[in-house]
């Protein structure tokens, strides 16, 4: 009975010991079935880049003694073997790329919620579209990396960019600028509003187009695009008895902000309509944008053509 009871308890741990060592290195295969997991651990060790400890793909490279590293190790190392530091050439480690390709694996946002699984290849092309990636931050202006669900940006526009936030679905913004005569690339404004419960950016620059000097106002949603074609803007400046309106669809800030300024997506006034709305004495540029964002009906037409994928 002793011996029983010690017998199970080595199989216990060595049970718990394989899986936590497994989902140390590799916490993607958590959901299978333990048969599962047991057979595509080894294989994932095989797999297992010595050098940075990242699962390798295609190419898979190997040095004359047959080491194998991942691609990106491979630009870094010299064409030093890390392993036998002898001289490493440039040999594929065919086999072992077929074993990568035959596997399935989860989508690497499968921690931010994405339930797919793919063969390598159409993982890659799933990943750069996969609705759960994190989103880049929508401030332009400067090269910002952060990355994060919109929660995140939110916040992070909030305290690191110290954009102004507003709540509610209408609104009345005045943009002065001392010396209308400067047009610059840099000039640019951001806000962010919270209605209906998403995030919407509005943007506002001062820009060239071709020759000419233009502002431009847009609106970019906080979301994906499928959903961002769930409401609508309009925008509208004015003075001196003369108006100009822009009506449209928020872009997702997949799209980036430069990506949308470049299609012209927004509404756009030209300097010395600017200048005019702004009283006319051509020292200061006082516009008054207002604006309104609604939300659409349910199920409109889905495939909805954006400007700069019709040209
Ligand atoms: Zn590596
Ligand atoms: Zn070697
Ligand atoms: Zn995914
Ligand atoms: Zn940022």
């Amino acid at each position: 009975m002793d011996v029983d009871d010690s017998i199970e308890c080595i199989s216990t741990s060595d049970d718990s010991l394989l899986s936590s060592q497994f989902s140390s290195t590799q916490p993607y295969f958590n959901n299978k079935s333990s048969n599962g997991v047991h057979r595509t651990t080894s294989v994932h060790q095989l797999l297992e880049c010595p050098v940075c400890n990242n699962s390798m793909y295609p190419p898979i490279h190997q040095c004359h003694n047959g080491h194998t590293l991942c691609s990106t190790c491979k630009t870094r190392v010299h064409n030093r073997c890390p392993t036998c530091r002898q001289e490493l050439g440039d040999i594929r480690c065919l086999a072992l790329e077929k074993v990568a390709e035959s596997l399935e694996l989860p989508c690497k946002y499968c921690s931010l919620g994405c339930p797919e699984i793919f063969f390598y290849f159409s993982k890659l092309k799933h990943e750069a579209v996969c609705n759960f990636r994190p989103y880049n931050c929508p401030y332009a202006g400067s090269e910002c990396s952060v990355v994060g669900d919109i929660p995140q940006l939110v916040t992070h526009l909030k305290e690191d960019h110290k954009v102004d936030m507003h709540t509610g679905c209408t609104f009345n913004h005045r943009y002065v600028k001392s010396n209308p005569r400067e047009v610059e690339n840099a000039t640019w404004m951001l806000t962010v509003f919270n209605c209906f419960g998403q995030y919407f950016c509005l943007h506002f620059e001062a820009f060239q187009l071709g020759m000419s000097p233009v502002y431009m106002a847009f609106l970019r949603y906080m979301g994906d695009d499928e959903d961002a074609r769930n409401y609508s803007y309009s925008l509208e400046v004015g003075g001196n008895g003369r108006k100009l309106t822009w009506e449209g669809t928020p872009r997702s800030i997949r799209d980036s902000h430069k990506k949308v300024r470049d299609s012209h997506d927004g509404l756009i006034i030209q300097r010395n309509m600017a200048v005019f709305f702004s009283g006319g004495d051509r020292k200061e540029l006082k516009l008054r944008v207002t604006g309104r964002i609604w939300k659409e009906q349910q199920n409109q037409e889905s495939g909805v053509c954006i400007p700069i994928d019709c040209s």
